[in-house]
């Protein structure tokens, strides 16, 4: 970045809401807590895609029909394609984020090389802006250009750590493993119980699921925990209910 740039390009802005990074300078570094939160955040939807998709699937055969065999079948096929899904996803947007944050690594690294003046005007800046005086701030720009120029504006500027530049084929199997985590409750709750307890036992499993998933989401995210477990189960009780009626329906009318 040149020294008169002080806005964020689109890239980085992009690449900051991509990963959930604070944007407020002010934000004490705490990339590791930070970093597991997410992680265990995205495990947590993870598993409740898996719970709400693969319930859906299970309770609509189950309403056309009483026999074990479609209902496993879909249920499995249910699960591998979902888990499937999500691990291409998750391959695919890591990828393109880890791309985007080596290009500006990249750019970074020949913007100090052609112009290291201004480089070190723009750190001054950036740490002026964090709330230090004129001066103070040009003494930690100058150590930290010292110890590592690159380092410092990947820091203060883009907001990388160097050590925490996720891995695709790492995301794509912890989203396809909480995914199939998730979806395994539903379809062991609708195979385990006796012909006529299946659907209920299915239905009261997957809310519980879905109330502890939003629970612990919602302590994760800071926010109301009663509001985000009432929200996902009255949602999930809708849903399911739906999906049954849909299943009941055309499964006696074309089967
Ligand atoms: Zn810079």
């Amino acid at each position: 970045m040149s020294a008169d740039d002080d806005t964020p390009s689109e890239a980085q802005v992009q690449a900051a809401a991509a990963e959930g990074r604070p944007t407020h300078a002010l934000e004490p570094h705490a990339g590791g807590t930070a970093g597991r939160l997410n992680w265990l955040r995205a495990a947590v939807l993870g598993a409740n895609d898996g719970i709400v998709s693969v319930a859906g699937i299970v309770i609509g055969v189950a309403g056309a029909t009483s026999s074990r065999g479609p209902i496993f079948t879909a249920g499995l096929a249910g699960l591998v394609a979902g888990a499937v899904s999500m691990a291409l996803g998750e391959y695919v947007s890591v990828s393109s984020q880890r791309d985007s944050q080596r290009a500006e690594r990249a750019q970074e690294k020949r913007e100090i090389a052609a112009t290291p003046e201004a480089e070190l005007v723009e750190l001054t800046a950036l740490y002026e802006a964090k709330g230090l005086t004129a001066a103070t701030a040009r003494t930690v720009a100058a150590e930290l250009t010292a110890r590592g120029a690159l380092a410092a504006h990947l820091d203060a500027e883009l907001h990388i750590d160097p050590d925490d530049i996720a891995s695709p084929v790492q995301a794509a199997g912890a989203s396809a493993l909480s995914f199939t985590s998730g979806a395994l409750l539903p379809l062991l709750a609708i195979l385990l119980p006796p012909a006529p307890a299946r659907v209920p036992v299915t239905f009261v499993a997957v809310l519980i699921a879905l109330g502890l998933a939003g629970a612990l989401s919602a302590r994760l995210g800071g926010s109301d925990i009663r509001r985000a477990v009432l929200r996902v189960v009255i949602g999930g009780a809708l849903g399911l209910a739906f999906t049954y009626g849909i299943g009941h329906l055309f499964g006696t009318a074309i089967g």
